[in-house]
């Protein structure tokens, strides 16, 4: 599962990570270039992967 942060005032994205804490990091150095950016985002991904010879 990836993290992803999305700022909501400029549409600025994070890059993906695993990782929470990074997702995080890039937000708080986001806020702390742009002050007025107040509000996010995140999105989590889930990774799901089809398997035919369950299908019953
Ligand atoms: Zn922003």
């Amino acid at each position: 599962m990836t993290h992803r942060m999305r700022c909501d005032a400029c549409g600025a994205v994070s890059p993906r990570s695993v990782d929470f804490g990074r997702a995080q990091d890039w937000q708080l150095r986001h806020a702390g270039r742009h002050p007025s950016h107040l509000t996010y985002t995140e999105t989590l991904t889930r990774p799901w992967r089809a398997r035919p010879q369950d299908n019953r």
